[in-house]
Order: structure tokens, then C-alpha cells, then sequence
């Protein structure tokens, strides 16, 4: 009798749910910040380990990712980002020194090494050494878009920031150049958030890079974010503290080993390959646990897709993260309304004491103007409203 045919290790595992021949897509610095933003997300934690094409897993479910970046935006992005490193990075210099080192002593000409280099592997080592020496020469650097690899459950995914500064005390700074406007000295939080996040992926990466060195450099937890001025083109900053999405991330690519056991729970013949029918690819997502919130519809490929299932399951998660912490153990709108009402929930629960006390003063403002409930309380309506 011939031996049963061997199981396939992890890889072979994660690339059949990839399927035959799809090369695994590469994870990037906003991949990876955008997975520690929903740390609780099995699905997204799983088609990301396994290097599964979201974009082009959505468009097979019939529900295309609509978020991206304009050419028009990308475009002025790339002009705004040259401005800033033009005459050797000099302003982008003077912007570091002010905001995070004005202790040292001012920038005058910095040194701007060539990173250039074959492949990521390449261009990897080439930004180690140049880490290096920059180090030993204790002047201000600038590496314009140095190549870094982060081990992702045991994967190198290559990163490339905008910038990476090496003061003349051997530290290391992380710069973030984005297009939106700082103004009045703030900018739109949910966009400074990311940013942080994706800093963060750059800080974790350059310490893999510092650890390999003797003495071991000091890697910065404060990035520079630099935007435009107001409504003007002229580039200004401000330094932001990445320790907590430092340890978010770190925290999330730890468990990211975890998805050889998301894998092993699904059923045999689970695939993700694009050009399945549009049926098989919805069983293949359902059979992975989700945890939709709205902020999913700015980070997530699969956004439509998770956001039409929870509203169709109930789910309060579809409301916000914030809502659905407050509700407690209530985790649909069924349950919601039926606490509300009286029919279902633990009155020493101070979720349903809370709506409750929510459904009685609505009563009370609506007492004769609609038909009361047969409890005495206001008639709720059958399906709240969904985001
Ligand atoms: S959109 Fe879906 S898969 Fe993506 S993070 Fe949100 S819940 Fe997870």
C-alpha cells in the first residue's frame, strides 16, 4: 500500500489558498500599518500572510475596493516631495534639525550617499552599509528612499520611506512626506493617524537593521511628518510620537505566525484565486471570521464586501468601533432593540440599564405623538439604520 501523500508545510499551505501559480502579493509599509489599525481581523490577517491579491479578490466577489490614490494626487505628491529634498535634502535638514535635534549643531551641506543597487536585496544591503557609514562619519545624512526588509512571519517584506535622516549623534529619524495640508499647525487626525502607522513599520524595520550593528544606533520613536503649509506649497513639519503604533505593530506581526491556524481551520479546498466563480470566492471569505468597522472602508480592499455582510448579519460593529464597545455582550441590532425594549437583556447590564433609560426618555418625548408600545414603552422601529 503507498503511504498517504505528504501534508504541505505552511508555505504550501498558504500558497494553495492562494492558488496554483498566483505569486504571493508583497507586503508594503501600508499593508502592514493597515493591519495593525484592525488587529482583530482574522480575514485580513490571513489573506495578507498568505500574500492573496485583495484587490483583485474583491473585484472576483463583485464588490471592487474604490479607495486609491488619484493620478492628479499622486502626481502633486511626488512634485511636493522633490521640493522638499531638493539642493541635496537641504530644507528637509534644516526641518529635522529644528523639530527634533535643535541641540546639534546646524545642518550645513549634508551628505546624500547613492542607494542605488540591483533588486530590494540589493538596494538593502546598500542602505545597511550606508547606515553604517554614516554613523562613523557623525555628519547630518540624508538617505533619499532607502530600501528596508522587515521579517513578516519569517518573509522579508521590503519598505521604502520617503527618507531616513542620520543625525551627528549616530541617531536615526524616520521622515514621512505627505501631500495633505498641516493647517494652523494640525491636520486631519485619521490621516496623521495612518501616517503614524506607517512610520511605525519604518521604525521596526531600521531597528532590525540598527540591531545587526556594534555599537547598536539608537533608532528615534519620534518621525517627522512634513506636509504642506496651509493652503500653500512650502513644506513645514511636525514630530509625531510612533512608541504606541511601534508596539501595535510589533505586537500584530508577532501573532501574524498565527495564521498557519487560521489556515488549519478552514475546510479542505479553500482557495482565494482570482477568476474562481464569484460563489466560491464568497464561501472561501466567509469561512475566515471578520471584524468589520467602518475605518475598514479607508484601509481594506475588502471593504464592501465585509460591510455588506455585517450589515446583513445584524452586526453593531457596522456603527463603530466606539458604539460597538459600549454595547457590551449585545452584538446585534436585534439584541439592541430587544434590550431596549424590554424583551431581552440583563437589567443589572449597564448597557441595557443605559437603552433602557434611552427607550423611556424617548418615550416620554414622543408621548402623544405615536402609538405606545403594548410594554407602555415608545414602538421602536423593526431594523435601525445601518452605516
Ligand atoms: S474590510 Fe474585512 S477583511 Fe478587511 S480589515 Fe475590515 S473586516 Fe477585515
Amino acid at each position: 500500500m503507498s503511504p498517504p501523500p505528504a501534508k504541505p508545510g505552511v508555505w504550501g499551505r498558504l500558497a494553495e489558498l492562494r492558488g496554483p501559480a498566483v505569486p504571493p502579493k508583497a507586503l508594503d509599509a501600508r499593508a502592514l500599518a493597515a493591519l495593525a489599525a484592525n488587529p482583530g481581523c482574522e480575514r485580513r490577517a490571513l489573506l495578507d500572510g498568505a500574500g492573496v491579491d485583495k484587490a483583485g479578490l474583491a473585484e472576483g466577489l463583485g464588490s471592487p475596493a474604490s479607495f486609491g490614490q488619484s493620478q492628479f494626487a499622486f502626481m502633486r505628491g511626488n512634485a511636493f516631495e522633490a521640493r522638499v529634498k531638493a539642493d541635496g535634502g537641504a530644507e528637509l535638514l534644516r526641518l529635522v534639525h529644528e523639530n527634533l535635534d535643535p541641540g546639534a549643531e546646524p545642518p550645513r551641506a549634508g551628505t546624500v550617499p547613492d542607494l542605488t543597487a540591483a533588486g530590494p536585496e540589493g538596494r538593502t544591503a546598500r542602505t545597511a552599509l550606508a547606515l553604517r557609514d554614516a554613523c562613523a562619519a557623525g555628519v547630518w545624512t540624508l538617505l533619499d528612499h532607502p530600501m528596508l526588509a522587515l521579517d513578516v512571519a519569517g518573509s522579508p517584506a521590503f519598505l521604502e520611506p520617503d527618507a531616513v535622516v542620520v543625525h551627528p549623534d549616530g541617531t536615526w529619524t524616520v521622515v514621512e512626506i505627505k501631500s495633505f495640508p498641516l493647517l494652523d499647525g494640525s491636520a486631519d487626525p485619521a490621516k496623521v493617524g495612518a501616517a503614524a502607522r506607517q512610520s511605525a513599520v519604518y521604525v521596526l524595520a531600521l531597528e532590525e537593521v540598527a540591531a545587526r550593528l556594534d555599537p547598536v544606533p539608537d533608532v528615534r520613536h519620534r518621525v517627522l511628518l512634513v506636509c504642506p503649509k496651509d493652503f500653500s506649497n512650502l513644506p513645514t513639519a511636525s514630530a509625531v510620537d510612533v512608541r504606541k503604533q511601534r508596539a501595535v505593530t510589533r505586537r500584530q506581526l508577532d501573532r501574524l505566525t498565527r495564521v498557519e491556524d487560521i489556515a488549519a481551520a478552514l475546510p479542505e479546498g479553500t482557495c482565494f484565486a482570482p477568476g474562481l466563480p464569484a460563489d466560491r470566492l464568497t464561501a472561501a471569505v466567509d469561512a475566515v471570521p471578520a471584524a468589520y468597522a467602518p475605518e475598514c472602508l479607508a484601509a481594506c480592499e475588502l471593504a464592501f464586501h465585509c460591510r455588506a455582510r455585517s450589515r446583513e448579519e445584524g452586526a453593531v460593529t457596522s456603527l463603530g468601533r466606539s458604539l460597538r464597545a459600549e454595547l457590551g455582550g449585545l452584538t446585534t441590532v436585534d439584541d439592541v432593540l430587544a434590550a431596549a425594549r424590554g424583551d431581552a437583556g440583563d437589567p443589572a447590564d449597564p448597557a441595557v440599564a443605559a437603552l433602557r433609560r434611552a427607550a423611556l426618555l424617548r418615550a416620554e418625548a414622543l408621548r402623544g405623538r405615536e402609538p405606545a408600545h403594548p410594554t407602555g414603552q415608545a414602538a421602536l422601529p423593526e431594523v435601525a439604520p445601518c452605516r
